[in-house]
């Protein structure tokens, strides 16, 4: 026998090997028990998810001869007819080839007669949207008032170009998009059904390439089993997609998240040598990224790839929150510069000292310590690894900002304006903390006075939030206490603003005095705007 392509021989044969469509499934399957079929079926969907095979499906279910079911027998003459593409009374178009009226015209034209064999006429017509104007009516005078034994099958990557008043008389069927998920646990069931060897690494790039179409992912399946010559090879697949070994993608960011610039290069030279699609591997970086945060905020969602759970953790902990979301943006807008950098090379390598000069250093406790141990887990999992030598430089050389973390400081020697500039706080905690005074600073508590127009920050959250960078910040806990007062007083934030009106009322003072202003206020007979006057930083 012939080789038959993957995409093909595993086509569905049978409702309940439609994969990731559930939704559709059980309302057809329900809908052939209960014999209540309507007579025009959309099916709608990005292209490869299985529209065409469910109509089959359903063409053979109401064709089968041992009656309408939701199992066709497989033995019958129709449904093996149909199975290889030369059932009479299965009547298939591709609308793309054949948009014309006359077309449509003569398709129809045998509609009013019965079927030959079967117990339907079924009508499939795929990239429906394709038909002409003209046909579409043509068509629509048939779905008004369609013969009992007729059954149209519609199926349409973009249903927006049907006319509603055919989309108002089919009943319609959206197709999702397979989740990575779904595809890779597919292509594992058939290669081992088919006997082919494979390294399960290799499987998830390709699920993802495929983009949730699981034709393209058989297609890239069958591409990948030729390269590896008969077997499936993680190496094999890695260049027929130009895509690196993940390993690498989450090195770049364990070398952001460390500060290291050398490991950064390093990685980046070995991607350079490696010869890599970069748009694919800032894509990946997107990817990790996303799951980075994703487990930041939802510690229990599923991954594309549950082995770098783990990984992916420890990451989430030594990079902050806003960081991954800013490291997200920069390699978002850096996918698209790329395009115009003088070299991809020289295009990527600036995307990756971006994100390493332009993002505040995260805050956690030990970040040097996490990332040795991710590294160490990474290292277990995959032979090409970071060797111990080169980690030692990293921890020797932590990020400078990261010292009082190792060390243990004294708050009592420093006044409160200076701890929070040295904390680095950001959004509503740097509000907070900025709009209090210190009453009293112990070694183990710190007492704070909140201005009352700041009160609504004051929050649960917010305070046990600044007690933790606080607490991280000295690296001991600390007992912090925040009451509340109507009195003014000389907060960072009051002074600040002092100080910034004075220093504008200076300005307002000096550009009055100043001899060519009053020269062009004469000249033109105009008055100052004292309120767009500021005065520099
Ligand atoms: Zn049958």
């Amino acid at each position: 026998m012939s080789h038959q392509v993957l995409a093909r021989k595993w086509r569905p044969k049978q409702f309940n090997e439609v994969m990731g469509q559930s939704h559709i499934v059980d309302a057809l399957t329900h809908a052939l028990n209960t014999q209540r079929l309507h007579h025009a079926y959309l099916f709608t969907g990005t292209r490869g998810v299985g529209k065409t095979s469910l109509a089959r499906l359903l063409a053979k279910a109401v064709n089968c001869e041992q009656g309408i079911t939701t199992t066709p027998c497989e033995q019958c003459t129709s449904c093996i007819e149909i199975s290889q593409g030369r059932f009479v009374d299965l009547i298939e178009v591709d609308a793309a080839s054949r948009t014309k009226v006359e077309d449509t015209r003569e398709l129809l034209d045998n509609v009013q007669y019965a079927p030959t064999r079967g117990r339907y006429k079924v009508y499939l017509i795929d990239e429906v949207h394709m038909l002409s104007g003209h046909s579409f009516n043509a068509l629509l005078k048939t779905l008004e008032e369609p013969p009992s034994h007729v059954m149209f099958l519609l199926a349409t990557t973009d249903p927006q170009k049907l006319p509603v008043t055919v989309l108002s008389r089919c009943l319609q069927f959206h197709l999702k998009n397979m989740p990575e998920m779904l595809i890779n646990q597919h292509l594992a069931s058939i290669l081992s059904q088919e006997k082919i060897a494979f390294e399960s690494e290799a499987l998830p790039y390709i699920a993802q390439a495929a983009k949730g179409s699981m034709r393209d992912a058989l297609s890239l399946l069958d591409q990948a089993i030729s390269h590896g010559q008969g077997n499936v090879i993680l190496d094999k697949v890695l260049a027929m997609l130009g895509c690196i070994d993940q390993q690498h993608t989450i090195a770049l960011i364990q070398a952001l998240a460390a500060n290291s610039p050398e490991k950064l290069f390093e990685i980046c030279q070995k991607i350079a040598e490696l010869a890599a699609d970069y748009q694919q591997v800032i894509s990946d970086i997107l990817h990790i990224l996303t799951e980075i945060a994703l487990l930041q905020t939802l510690p229990s969602a599923t991954l594309r790839d549950e082995t770098q759970r783990g990984v992916l953790l420890q990451l989430g902990e030594c990079i902050n929150k806003e960081t991954v979301q800013l490291y997200y943006q920069i390699a978002l807008l850096g996918n698209k510069d790329i395009a115009y950098a003088p070299s991809a090379n020289t295009g990527f390598m600036m995307l990756m000292l971006r994100m390493l000069n332009f993002t505040p250093q995260s805050k956690s406790t030990q970040p040097s310590n996490v990332i040795l141990k991710t590294t160490d887990q990474t290292s277990k999992n995959r032979a090409s690894k970071l060797s111990a030598e080169k980690l030692g430089k990293i921890i020797q050389n932590p990020p400078k900002q990261q010292k009082p973390a190792v060390e243990t400081l004294s708050p009592v020697a420093q006044d409160w304006e200076t701890i929070i500039n040295q904390i680095q706080l950001s959004g509503p905690l740097k509000i907070l903390a900025t709009h209090c005074i210190a009453k009293e600073i112990t070694d183990s508590s710190i007492h704070l006075i909140l201005e009352t127009s700041q009160a609504p920050l004051l929050t649960e959250r917010n305070k046990m939030r600044l007690n933790e960078a606080l607490t991280t910040y000295f690296n001991k806990s600390l007992s912090l206490k925040i009451d509340i007062t109507a009195d003014e007083i000389a907060s960072p934030a009051t002074l600040l603003k002092q100080k910034i009106q004075l220093k504008n009322e200076q300005a307002h003072k000096n550009i009055e005095k100043d001899q060519n202003v009053q020269s062009i206020l004469k000249e033109f007979n105009a008055t100052i705007d004292i309120n767009a006057i500021k005065a520099k930083e």
